[in-house]
């Protein structure tokens, strides 16, 4: 059975749905197609913050010598398994190419810009019937137990400050004023008031229902086997639920991107970067808004779990290829260094254990784009770390590449071909 939508979406995680969001309507068919369920990939357990703070690309000067740093501790939360693989070495010299201040003033702009159109987007979602997934926008809050790590963050909170965005230096007991609920070992934190979270994978589906309740189709447990091509046109989507012709795909896969692409003869520079959450019931001890434990890169987001409030930990970077086991060292590590920070983290009862891959570019900018080599294909991933942050904006610019309209952002330094 073949199916003909105007446009098939592949991927059901924050960007596929945004896209579906976004595309569904009266004048177009909408469908889309998710291997497995709805946030089924890195969508679903991740920190659910939202952070237009974050503007700093994850290629940034320093980052390559951390990862160095911490390669041999197996608790690190930053690391990058040696792999035998010319892709993942290419990437890797590409992204150290673009630990570079240069690189840095490029792309402030081009993160600043798409954070504040995204967060503009949950702001006005916000208030949609039906979009329940605990949003709210209470800012996010850094704690270091160290003057060596309060200081560390100094240059980047300038850097936002010059950018027009709020941030502020907090002492300990400006910081405890904010908290009380911390360790009397916290010297200090940075406060960034416009940040929000949510819970992410409430978010998907609750917007999912939204996209069906515009005409979209949600097509779950579709896996997309390939495709066909007659020169620059794609003409058919195989999968395990049959063929489907649509005039428009949307590659919006996540980390699976570049398999998929493989077979449109796309080279999408793109790796996965494992991390892991820890989801907790919440202690009565929980802080009020997400933090970030400074030192430990460690995320500490309240959430509304299905079975009521929760708590959940989420951090460490590995650039370990396609890769899903768990280390349960890395994973303890996570859970550990809520006790370095805040009260009350001893015996607590897990909700549940989770990982997910990031889809990383080697320049810590997404992909958001028609390739040049196809002209009914558009491709919008490689969000690595700021995916829930940027998923409203980047459905819009799909939508945006879709219909042939103007976009509404310079899409310039998200083209494919920057890699070549
Ligand atoms: C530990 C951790 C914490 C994070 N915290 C945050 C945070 O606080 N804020 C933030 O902004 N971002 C965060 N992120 C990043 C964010 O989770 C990702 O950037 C985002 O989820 C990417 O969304 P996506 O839709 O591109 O990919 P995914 O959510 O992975 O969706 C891709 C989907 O495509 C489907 N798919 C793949 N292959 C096929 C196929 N052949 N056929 C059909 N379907 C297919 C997959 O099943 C998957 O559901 C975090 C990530 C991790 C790992």
């Amino acid at each position: 059975m073949t199916e003909r939508p105007d446009v098939l979406i592949i991927g059901g995680g924050a960007i596929g749905v945004c896209a579906a969001y976004d595309l569904a309507g009266p004048g177009c068919r909408v469908t889309l197609v998710e291997q497995g369920g709805l946030a089924a990939g890195s969508s679903y357990g991740n920190a659910g913050l939202i952070v237009p703070s974050h503007i700093i690309p994850l290629s940034a000067p320093g980052a390559l010598t951390s990862g160095l740093k911490w390669l041999l501790d197996p608790e690190s939360p930053f690391y990058i398994k040696p792999q035998a693989d010319l892709k993942f070495t290419w990437w890797l010299l590409q992204f150290a190419a673009h630990c570079t201040p240069a690189h840095v003033r490029h792309a402030v702009p081009v993160l600043h810009a798409l954070g504040r159109a995204s967060m503009a987007l949950y702001e006005q979602w916000a208030a949609l019937p039906g979009l329940d997934c605990g949003y709210q926008r209470l800012g996010l809050l850094t704690l270091f137990n160290s003057r060596q790590g309060l200081q560390a963050a100094m240059p980047d909170v300038r850097l936002l400050q010059a950018n027009g965005i709020e941030a502020q230096m907090l002492d300990g007991a400006q910081m405890r004023e904010m908290e009380p609920n911390v360790l009397p070992g916290i010297v200090g934190g940075t406060f960034y008031p416009g940040d929000a979270h949510f819970t992410p994978d409430q978010f998907v589906r609750a917007l999912a229902g939204l996209a069906g309740q515009k005409g979209a189709r949600l097509r779950t447990g579709v896996e997309v086997l390939g495709f066909e091509r007659t020169g620059r046109r794609v003409t058919a989507v195989r999968t395990t639920r049959g063929d489907f012709t649509p005039d428009e795909i949307v590659l919006a896969a996540g980390a699976w991107s570049p398999a998929l692409a493989r077979d449109l003869q796309l080279n999408l520079p793109i790796q996965p970067a494992k991390g892991y959450s820890v989801t907790v019931k919440r202690p009565a001890t929980a802080p009020r808004i997400p933090l970030a434990l400074g030192e430990s890169r460690v995320v500490v987001t309240p959430m509304n779990g299905p079975d009521g409030p929760v708590l959940r930990f989420a951090g460490t970077l590995e650039l370990a290829g396609f890769d899903f086991s768990i280390n349960r060292r890395r994973v303890d590590a996570v859970a550990r260094a809520a006790r370095s920070y805040l009260p009350g983290m001893d015996d607590l009862e897990t909700v549940e254990i989770w990982r997910g891959l990031r889809p990383c570019t080697p320049d810590g900018l997404p992909i958001i784009a028609r390739p040049q080599s196809l002209e009914n294909v558009v491709v919008a991933t490689g969000h690595a770390m700021l995916g829930m942050s940027l998923a409203p904006i980047t459905g819009k610019l799909v939508g945006q590449l879709v219909r042939h309209e103007p976009p509404a952002l310079d899409l310039t330094p998200l083209r494919m071909e920057r890699f070549l």
